[in-house]
């Protein structure tokens, strides 16, 4: 934060509570900042108020100042203590910040230039891969949180090639990351464009909804964490047999666009909301609980469990073709001498 240049605001979520002169409380969503003394604490109010409204730094010093008597130097102090206990945060000169809306309100109360965080999840376009079915309720969720994404919407039996094709040119066209939606792990159109993923050296980002199971993650970093492969191995290596060759005969089956999985429809929108808040933390470099793993939600449990997913050791998507070698087992022969023939 530049003190002296930016203009700064308290942050939206600000309450001043208690009227003695002796102690004010500033209550903000997640902490409170209270001040003693009542030199302090009539200085404290003034800048609160003059500071509700965006204001250079010197300025806000200057009327508060005016209006309280105290010398200049004590209410620039006091203006620190308040930023210093979190209760302000800097405003970009060409910010429209004087309209408050719900998104830069929250980025504000964490302390952050709503303007700055705005255009920096602006610059990080995605594309994101969606069955028809869920691409209303993915774009509302993504206008929502500020995100920008290439949406690429197909329908159940379209043919794969066309909508794997428009991933692949999204990733070419310098898309920050790939995001696929609502459909199942073990589907032919995942693969693919894990696949795209591991080429193109993009991020991607899984989440589905499955009957009474909802799953963000893994959060893919090419060649450096469990990518879905390795993901459906570790899921399938707990299940019988049948599932195995059930899941071979998937892979060699017809290629197309699948039927989304049955689910609670409140339940799908819930855990969409959880994957576009996962891939908000990504796309600001905060970290992300979905990379090398997965969170899980089931249908009315209640809470998450995140699932951590170590790479396969043979997985046929991420690890390079290893040069064969001979099994455990394999012995050697020496030549058969013409005495020992029979
Ligand atoms: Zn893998």
């Amino acid at each position: 934060m530049s003190a002296t240049t930016a203009r700064l605001r308290v942050r939206p979520d600000i309450e001043v509570v208690g009227d003695s002169a002796d102690q004010v409380h500033l209550c903000l969503v997640n902490h409170t900042a209270t001040f003693v003394s009542p030199a302090v604490t009539r200085v404290v109010r003034a800048l609160v108020e003059v500071l509700r409204t965006p204001t250079e730094r010197d300025d806000a010093v200057r009327v508060v100042s005016g209006s309280t008597g105290a010398e200049p130097d004590f209410v620039s102090y006091v203006l620190d203590l308040l930023d210093r206990a979190q209760c302000l945060y800097p405003v970009s000169a060409s910010s429209g910040q004087e309209n408050r809306e719900p998104l830069g309100d929250f980025w504000a109360a964490q302390g952050n230039d709503p303007t700055a965080s705005a255009a920096e999840l602006a610059a990080r376009r995605v594309v994101l891969l969606v069955p028809a079915a869920f691409r209303a309720g993915m774009a509302e969720l993504f206008d929502v949180s500020g995100l920008y994404a290439t949406l690429v919407a197909p329908a159940p039996g379209d043919p794969l090639g066309p909508a794997v094709e428009a991933v692949r040119a999204g990733a070419a066209e310098g898309a920050f990351a790939l995001c696929v939606w609502g459909f199942p792990y073990r589907s032919r159109v995942a693969r693919e464009v894990m696949e795209v993923a591991l080429a193109s050296r993009r991020p991607v980002l899984f989440g589905v909804c499955e009957g009474l199971v909802g799953r963000v993650g893994p959060l893919v970093v090419p060649h450096a964490t469990a990518c879905l492969m390795c993901v459906n191995a570790r899921l399938l290596s707990t299940s019988g047999s049948a599932e195995v060759i059930a899941q071979a005969a998937r892979d060699l089956g017809p290629a197309g666009i699948p039927e989304p999985r049955v689910s609670h429809p409140a339940f799908e929108r819930a855990v969409s909301g959880f994957f576009v808040v996962e891939l908000t933390q990504f796309l600001r470099n905060e970290p992300p609980a979905s990379i090398g793993g997965f969170v899980e939600y089931v249908f009315g449990r209640g809470e998450a469990d995140r699932r951590p997913v170590q790479r396969a050791p043979h997985c046929v998507c991420c690890r390079p073709a290893l040069p064969s070698r001979f099994g455990w087992d394999a012995t050697f022969r020496g030549p058969v001498l013409a005495t020992e023939t029979p």
